[in-house]
């Protein structure tokens, strides 16, 4: 049995889903390089909601959720199809934990489309997204990551999309492929725990750093779902690509062989 690899992607602007840069091109180059998925399990930092929930639909709409960027942005369309089947496989795999079956409310966001548009440019493997429940605690995100890992074996590429950095009121718009010291310091912090012990990605909560790079967690907690597989398959993640972008923001993604 082939296992699937897994990733965190730091997805930073929606603009990447347009743009050509190291970090996009490090995202392509993932996705020539592994197997073909039966289907795609997307944790995206914005669908971030009180509940888990995966969508269920067989055609899931492209969200474009976010404002003040150009028109062209707003005709990104990512027409992947749904898995029905794959949604309710993670509601089983992950019970007596609640995940409900969204038939109607969301799609796939900009967290996903942004990444999967050069992971997966041809939008031919199917997409399912499962929330960020902003209730749960960084171990209960952990354990519903490692709860994920028989999917893997199943062909199912599991991808988390947000920033180990994020924060957008401390954007310096001319610093371009540079991070504050702050940020570097928590990247670096994240980096190391993936690279080592990911499970003790919980204990980054208690980083001198931790308000200023994550002032609200959602982007950061996609990166649990991959240290939760990690802890699950025993194994350190390793490093795409990285930097830091903007000041405020790291675009460092991990990825799990
Ligand atoms: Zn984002």
């Amino acid at each position: 049995m082939t296992m699937m690899p897994a990733a965190f992607l730091g997805h930073g602007s929606p603009m990447n889903a347009l743009e050509h840069n190291r970090y996009t091109e490090a995202w392509r180059d993932f996705g020539t390089s592994i197997p073909r998925p039966r289907a795609i399990l997307a944790i995206s930092a914005h669908w971030y909601i009180g509940t888990s929930a995966v969508t269920a639909m067989a055609r899931p709409r492209t969200i474009h959720d976010f404002f003040g960027f150009p028109d062209e942005l707003f005709a990104v369309d990512y027409p992947a199809a749904g898995d029905p089947e794959l949604a309710q496989d993670v509601a089983d795999l992950v019970s007596p934990t609640v995940v409900s079956l969204d038939a109607d409310s969301w799609g796939i966001d900009h967290g996903t489309w942004s990444v999967l548009a050069h992971v997966f440019p041809d939008a031919d493997v199917p997409v399912v997204q499962l929330s960020v429940d902003a209730t749960k605690s960084f171990e209960q995100h952990l354990e519903l990551g490692a709860r994920l890992a028989p999917l893997r074996e199943r062909g199912v590429l599991i991808v988390g999309s947000g920033n180990v950095v994020h924060n957008l009121r401390r954007i310096d718009w001319s610093a371009l492929d540079t991070g504050f010291d702050w940020a570097h310091r928590f990247d670096d912090a994240a980096h190391a725990v993936m690279t080592d012990s990911p499970a003790d990605l919980i204990g980054i909560q208690g980083h001198p750093d931790f308000r200023a790079a994550a002032p609200t967690p959602d982007h950061l907690l996609p990166l649990l779902y991959l240290a939760g597989l990690a802890s699950a398959a025993d194994r350190p993640t390793g490093v795409l690509v990285d930097g830091c972008t903007m000041g405020s923001l790291s675009m460092t993604s991990y990825t799990l062989y």
